[in-house]
C-alpha cells in the first residue's frame, strides 16, 4: 500500500485545494502557506527528489510538471506580479514530504538568500 502522502491527494484519496490538474500534474494551495500565495505543483508520478527520475522520464516529467506551474501562474495572476520556485531535497533543505513537488511563492516581497 502506498502511503504518500502527495500520491494520495494526487490520486484524489486524500481531499486538497486543487488549482490546477491534468493526467500529469495538479497544483494545490498549501496547507501551511508561506506567502499569500504558496502552491504547490506536484507529479502524479512519484519521485521522491529530481535525482531520482531516471534520464529517459526527465524531458516528459518536467514538459508535464512545468506545465503545470505555467497554469497555476497564469491563473493566479503571479505571472504579472513576481514569483519564486523552490525545490527542498533532503532534510537539510527542509523537505518533509519525500513526493517530488514545486513550491510557487508569491505575493510578497520575498527575501534573498532564503534561510
Ligand atoms: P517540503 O517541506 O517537503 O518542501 O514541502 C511540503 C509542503 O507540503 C509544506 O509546505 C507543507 O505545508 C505542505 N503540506 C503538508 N501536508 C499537507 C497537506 O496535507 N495538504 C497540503 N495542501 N499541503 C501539505
Ligand atoms: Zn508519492
Amino acid at each position: 500500500m502506498n502511503s504518500c502522502l502527495f500520491c494520495k491527494i494526487s490520486a484524489g484519496e486524500l481531499p486538497a485545494d486543487k488549482l490546477y490538474e491534468d493526467e500529469n500534474a495538479i497544483v494545490i494551495r498549501d496547507i501551511n502557506p508561506q506567502s499569500p500565495h504558496h502552491f504547490l505543483a506536484i507529479p502524479k508520478k512519484h519521485y521522491p527528489a529530481v535525482h531520482d527520475i531516471p534520464q529517459n522520464e526527465m524531458p516528459p516529467l518536467f514538459a508535464g510538471l512545468m506545465n503545470a506551474v505555467c497554469q497555476a501562474l497564469n491563473s493566479s495572476g503571479l505571472h504579472n506580479a513576481g514569483y519564486r520556485l523552490v525545490i527542498n531535497s533532503g532534510d537539510t533543505a527542509g523537505q518533509t514530504v519525500p513526493h517530488l513537488h514545486i513550491h510557487i511563492l508569491g505575493g510578497r516581497q520575498l527575501e534573498w538568500p532564503p534561510g
